[in-house]
């Protein structure tokens, strides 16, 4: 029978207990504390955008370091780990920061980018615009509904080829109309025969 208090034996079981503990701590409970001081992180950072005195960053991170070790007392912990979290927490600060620089610089040009977005007003009242309404639909304040699978710069432009071509052998307005059964729209003249889906 071997014996149990064999030098290398113990030392075997030690060392895979700590191991083990070690691996628990990494895979459950590291995760938890990483993902509450991230938050943590993250408001407080947040919190002094806000207040415009984002511009000392070096000053944030004596704090984020202040933080984490206040948080670490709480836990049984290892200067290892520790210092594993602060480097990613640290990592994951200047891409906040990097990603908050982006978000300036989309906010920035945004005037631009919703200056060329398209208004296209609604066929059937010709009054409000028309919105897209899940992947192929197009709903209207006035209570229209219909499918259509074109994207709204598509539709302006299959909306305008109809009266184009109504144009060339009347002179009425075209009345644009919801087909019930197929929830197409279809547009069609009084005056003359144009008849025709849209
Ligand atoms: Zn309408
Ligand atoms: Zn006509």
């Amino acid at each position: 029978m071997e014996c149990p208090s064999s030098p290398v034996y113990q030392t075997s079981v030690e060392q895979k207990r700590q191991a083990q503990s070690a691996a628990k701590r990494r895979h459950l409970g590291m995760p938890k504390l990483r993902e509450m001081l991230r938050d943590k992180c993250r408001i407080r950072i947040m919190d002094a955008r806000k207040n415009n005195i984002d511009s000392n960053r070096t000053l944030q991170l004596a704090e984020l370091k202040e933080l984490l070790r206040l948080e670490l007392i709480e836990f049984d912990h290892d200067l290892e780990l520790e210092m594993h979290i602060l480097e990613e927490l640290l990592s994951d600060v200047n891409e906040w920061y990097a990603l908050g620089e982006q978000s300036l610089e989309t906010l920035y040009v945004e005037p631009d980018a919703s200056a060329t977005e398209q208004i296209v007003l609604c066929p059937v009242c010709q009054m409000k615009p028309l919105s897209k309404f899940k992947s192929s639909s197009y709903i209207c304040e006035c209570g229209i509904k219909f499918e259509h699978s074109a994207d709204l710069k598509r539709l302006e432009q299959l909306l305008q080829k109809q009266i184009t071509t109504h144009e060339m052998n009347c002179t009425q307005a075209l009345c644009f109309f919801i087909e019930p059964s197929t929830n197409a729209l279809y547009t069609m003249c009084g005056t003359c025969d144009y008849f025709s889906s849209v």
